[in-house]
């Protein structure tokens, strides 16, 4: 099986409960999670591919405006897994082509999408490294 990093996002974070519930309903086995508040600086090496792009200022100060979860997420291809079940980046993309997703459900906009997820085997390691210090043995 394979692990990806799953974040909920500030805009999402009063919807933990019922997110975390359509991951279990999904098949996924959760090995860690944690909630945390990132700092400016966090949020801006997490998103650091992005800086320079028109949306990073608006992004970095998003992801540390309140609190977010972090869960690392168990199953066969859980990095496409996942993505599949956030939809597409766009909440409102989301709303019209994946209205079940997570994304259409709960997301806001362009950029309060409710949820991120890792989108290579090379970025699962490198985000779980960065809220878990390492994957889980368990
Ligand atoms: P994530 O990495 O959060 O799963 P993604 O891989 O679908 O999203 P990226 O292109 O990696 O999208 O962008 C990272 C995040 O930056 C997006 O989730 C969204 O919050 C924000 N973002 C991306 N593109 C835009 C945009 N054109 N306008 C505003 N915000 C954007």
């Amino acid at each position: 099986s394979e692990r990806t990093l799953g974040l909920i996002k500030p805009d999402a974070f009063l919807k933990v409960g019922k997110i975390v519930d359509a991951i279990y309903k999904d098949g996924f086995r959760v090995a860690q999670l944690r909630t945390l508040q990132l700092t400016r600086r966090d949020a801006m090496e997490f998103y650091a591919e992005h800086e320079g792009k028109p949306f990073y200022p608006a992004l970095t100060e998003f992801m540390s405006s309140g609190p977010i979860v972090a869960m690392e997420l168990v199953a066969d291809g859980a990095i496409q897994k996942w993505r599949k079940l956030i939809g597409p980046t766009n909440t409102f993309t989301a709303q019209k082509e994946a209205p079940s997703s997570l994304r259409a459900l709960f997301g806001t906009d362009g950029t309060r999408n409710a949820c991120h997820g890792s989108d290579s085997t090379a970025s699962a390691d490198r985000e779980l490294g960065f809220f878990f210090g390492s994957p889980s043995r368990f």
